[in-house]
Order: structure tokens, then sequence, then C-alpha cells
């Protein structure tokens, strides 16, 4: 099977009048569909850079990326961006916040606002569709854009620390819920973290960064032996403290 996304030998440097910044340094590696892929690595090694360039916001100055087997450019793919901040509007209800990037893609029709409903249904937010997002917990807010991105029906997720705002109770159910939620809907999730713990509890794989420029020291393929592989129930398993401390030594070979 073709991986969904590929990526080739991929560099880029940060121009500006100081000079120079390599972010990244020969980044090869491919996804399949419905893989679930972490990228850790210390603060400012290039991880948020790898994923504007994944979307496209950057261009690589060297190296390929295909989506689907075409290239970037030419890619029909749908990606979906997650960000720190939920970035939800004050003034918007919750559905009409949901609906922001239907609207923005031109892509309100009956179809899409009942495909709204359904997902605030599924994921609990129903009775909340008119509240204006101050009334929801972070954790709502949280799950409210990922709706506003699922209802996009992204072939592939893009997840930017999309935790780290929240307080550390918060972050642990969130995080899991939403992990649950990709899980059943078989998307294709590539994480940026910096807490290990929220990595090996989510994910297939995980790619760890060296220092900048990045470069990626070691690919670890997460496999645990549960009836129920929840991410709560992988906190709960023995594996979880050996990948936690593989990883660990690896982001921190002198300590
Ligand atoms: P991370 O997400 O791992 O914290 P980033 O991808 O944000 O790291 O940044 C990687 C490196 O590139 C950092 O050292 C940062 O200083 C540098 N960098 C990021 N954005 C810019 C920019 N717009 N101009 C110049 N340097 C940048």
């Amino acid at each position: 099977m073709e991986p969904i996304l590929e990526l080739k030998h991929i560099h880029y440097a940060y121009h500006t009048p100081e000079g120079e910044t390599t972010a990244l340094c020969d980044i090869s590696f491919s996804v399949d569909s419905g893989e679930f892929i972490a990228i850790v690595g210390p603060s400012g090694c290039g991880k948020s850079t790898l994923l504007s360039i994944i979307c496209g916001l950057l261009e690589p100055e060297r190296g390929l990326i295909k989506l689907n087997g075409k290239y970037l450019r030419q890619s029909t793919t749908n990606i979906g961006y997650m960000l720190q901040h939920d970035h939800l509007f004050e003034w918007r209800t919750v559905y009409n916040n949901v609906l922001l990037g239907l609207e923005i893609q031109h892509m309100l029709s009956a179809k899409t606002r009942a495909k709204a409903h359904e997902l605030l249904e599924l994921y609990g937010l129903k009775q909340f569709e008119n509240a204006k997002p101050s009334e929801l917990s972070g954790g709502m807010r949280q799950r409210a854009a990922l709706i506003r991105t699922l209802v996009l029906d992204p072939d592939i997720l893009l997840l930017d620390e999309p935790f780290s705002a929240l307080d550390y109770q918060t972050r642990l159910t969130v995080g899991d819920d939403i992990g649950q939620i990709l899980r059943q809907a078989g998307k294709t999730a590539i994480l940026v973290t910096h807490d290990l713990s929220e990595a090996v509890s989510l994910a297939d794989r995980i790619l760890v960064l060296t220092p900048r420029p990045a470069t990626i020291a070691s690919a670890i393929p997460v496999t645990f032996h549960l009836e129920h592989d929840t991410p709560m129930q992988r906190r709960n398993a023995p594996e979880f403290k050996t990948y936690f401390n593989q990883i660990w030594k690896e982001l921190n070979p002198y300590a």
C-alpha cells in the first residue's frame, strides 16, 4: 500500500538579516493511512517547521514531499491543522465556530451543516451548539476546535502541541479523549509534542528528533498488548515506562 505521506531528504533553513538558521536536515519518513505518528524533540529543534512544510506553508529548500503519491503542490489530499490555542471566536456560537472552515472553503451546504450537527452530537457537544465558547470548559473548547477541523473531512491531521495550553489534569483527559476520537474515526495524524507520556499513550510510532538542525535520531514503533488499546489503558500498562525511558534516554543522552 502506498503511504499517505512521504518525505524524502527534506532540508530547510530560515534566512534573516542576522544570518541563516538551519532548522531541518535530511528528514525522511513516511506515514501510512490511519497511522498516528508523534514527533518529539528538544524545544526549538524544528518540529513546528516540519509541520509547516508538510502542510505547504513553507517550501523546503531541498527534498520532496508526496501526499497519496502526488507532489504536495499537485495533491488534492485534504490536510487539517490543530494548534495549541483553539482560536474559537467568542462572538460566534459553538455551532457557527464549527462551520468556520466550511465557510472559508465555500463548502457550506445542507449536507455539510448536517455533518456538523452530527459530529457535535457524536462528540457530546449537541446541547452546547448555541452556547458561546466562554461557556465551555477547556476540554470542550478543544473538542469544538477538533470538530471544526474534522467537519472538513481531512485525510491527514497535523496537531501542533494541541493540549499544551491546558492544565495538567485537563490535558490528560482531553489528550486521551481526542486520541480516541481520531482513532475511532480512522484518521491519520501527526502530533508534535514535548510531552513524552502523551506521545507514548497516543502514537503508533514516535519520531525522535535531534537538537537543531533536526535530523531523525530514531523512529520507535509503539506496540501495546492490550485488549482495549486506549491511551488511559496504555498509561497503566508495564510497557509504558519502558517506552518512556527509552525516549527519555534518546533525548537526554548525557543525563
Ligand atoms: P520547535 O517547534 O521544535 O520548537 P521551530 O520549528 O519553531 O522549533 O523552530 C526551529 C528553529 O528555527 C528555532 O531555533 C527557531 O529559532 C528558528 N526559527 C523558527 N521560526 C523562525 C523564523 N521565522 N525566522 C528565523 N528563525 C526561525
